[in-house]
């Protein structure tokens, strides 16, 4: 293959405490924290609002911050679920209102004295030693650069770990992921006539044609008070979110089925005769992507034995959702069986999440937090919905905020981590100090 030879000298646009690329719900918790520290932060964000999957990728609503006895995502992620009209009580999932969170989160951010920028996207990264140097960031004047003691890694994908050269898995053994599912938001439907399951009539759409591919798994609508809803609905197979062309053609697939879908409800359910599709989301709703390997492995074990850590930073509880992975009947059962029943837990039950699963062995001065810390697959299927990402960005930028003297991120007292992670409303129980 021909190749082109890249070299270019930067200057340093930034010099900064905590550098933060991604600013979805672990970004912004990640640079809110550093900031509350008294850090300095500079907050890179590709899209043009904070939020990630939550804003941009239409994901309809938040997960439960709590356990049913306890609330576990509290601190700088319950902080924010407080702003939002809709907040219903806890136990519940919450409907979002998204331009209403893009709000929350701009405040939010502004408020703690951050400097960001949107339209700006973590291309490469400059690594000496197991030392990261330097990012480069595209955005509209061009590349940029930007040096920071601490680098935390929040872009859902790891990029900034992978652009490094860090280690990481990606999906099962062969490296397939769960699929994504464009996101959409909807009007006209009358939520009193609709009581039947999202997929019963799916059997008939198929055989009618009506559905022109097998997906027996509809996660369904989640309902505003205003006549709008938000879909979850269709998953797009074979798409490695990695891959630009990949995610290319699922962006393309998903607005297309989305049309199939709206005739699917019209023709078989009541209730949705006034069915309307508004909108579809401007990026792919990535549910799994690069698992970056970390000092410790979150895994199923630790669901199941409902671990405590001494270097715990907090505690979650959301059960393994790992999507269907193809079409078949058997796999929908599989999927039916793990989320309703397996793997799940009881009112005020939880995990641990330790530190060293936030700590990349790559790397001496990075983090990494929300969707691509270092679990495996199953524990990936349950830290990764928005609640989960809160904690463990909240730590992260607390943690960098305590490593920046060092420049090493294993140089410092978990026992302080978790002081001040208290200290901002993290739910520790198991901390004796
Ligand atoms: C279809 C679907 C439905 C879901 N449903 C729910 C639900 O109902 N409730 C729930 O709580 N969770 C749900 N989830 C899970 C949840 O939305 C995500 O896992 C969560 O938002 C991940 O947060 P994050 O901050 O780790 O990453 P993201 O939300 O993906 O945010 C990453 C951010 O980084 C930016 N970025 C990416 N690459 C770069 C780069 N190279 N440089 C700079 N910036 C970059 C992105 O633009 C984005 O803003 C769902 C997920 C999907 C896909």
């Amino acid at each position: 293959m021909d190749k082109m030879i890249y070299q270019k000298e930067l200057d340093y646009k930034y010099i900064t405490d905590v550098f933060v690329a991604g600013g979805g719900a672990a970004g912004v918790a990640a640079a809110v924290a550093a900031a509350r520290m008294g850090k300095e932060v500079y907050l890179a964000e590709a899209s043009g609002c904070f939020g990630g999957l939550g804003t941009s990728g239409l994901v309809p609503a938040f997960a439960p911050f709590d356990d049913g006895v306890n609330i576990l995502a509290d601190g700088i992620g319950y902080e924010i679920r407080k702003k939002l009209k809709n907040a219903v009580p806890l136990r519940n999932w919450t409907t979002l209102d998204i331009e209403e969170l893009k709000r929350v989160y701009d405040d939010t951010v502004t408020e703690a004295g951050i400097k960001f920028s949107f339209f700006t996207t973590v291309y490469d990264v400059i690594v000496k030693n197991n030392k990261i140097e330097g990012v480069v960031l595209g955005t509209k004047s061009g590349l940029i650069a930007v040096k920071a003691k601490i680098y935390i890694d929040c872009t859902g994908d790891g990029d900034l770990c992978a652009f490094g050269g860090g280690e990481y898995k990606k999906g099962d053994s062969d490296g397939n992921v769960m699929p994504p599912t464009l996101c959409s938001i909807w009007s006209g439907i009358n939520k009193e006539e609709c009581n039947e399951p999202w997929n019963k009539h799916v059997e008939q759409a198929f055989k009618d044609g009506v559905l022109s591919f097998e997906d027996r798994h509809i996660p369904g609508f989640f309902h505003g008070n205003d006549k709008i809803s938000g879909g979850n609905i269709g998953h797009i197979f074979n798409t490695d979110p990695t891959d630009e062309n990949q995610l290319t053609d699922g962006m393309i697939w998903g607005r297309k089925s989305m049309v199939e879908f709206e005739n699917y409800f019209k023709k078989y359910f009541t209730g949705y005769q006034n069915l309307r599709l508004v909108s579809t989301a401007s990026i792919l709703g990535v549910r799994e992507s690069r698992r970056i390997k970390c000092d410790y492995t979150l895994n199923v074990n630790d669901f199941i034995n409902r671990s405590v850590f001494e270097d715990e930073i907090g505690r979650y509880c959301y059960p393994v959702d790992i999507h269907v992975m193809n079409t078949d009947k058997e796999e929908y059962e599989r999927f039916s069986k793990e989320y309703i029943t397996s793997l799940r837990y009881k009112n005020g039950e939880s995990y641990g999440i330790p530190y060293r699963s936030l700590i990349p062995v790559s790397f001496k001065n990075a983090l990494v937090a929300g969707r691509c810390i270092g679990t495996d697959r199953q524990m990936q299927a349950s830290i990764r919905v928005m609640p989960g990402c809160f904690i463990t960005g909240q730590a992260a930028g607390t943690a960098a905020a305590l490593a920046c003297e060092k420049e090493d991120v294993r140089k410092i007292s978990t026992k302080e981590l978790q002081k001040s992670l208290i200290t901002l409303g993290a739910y520790l129980p198991n901390c004796s100090f």
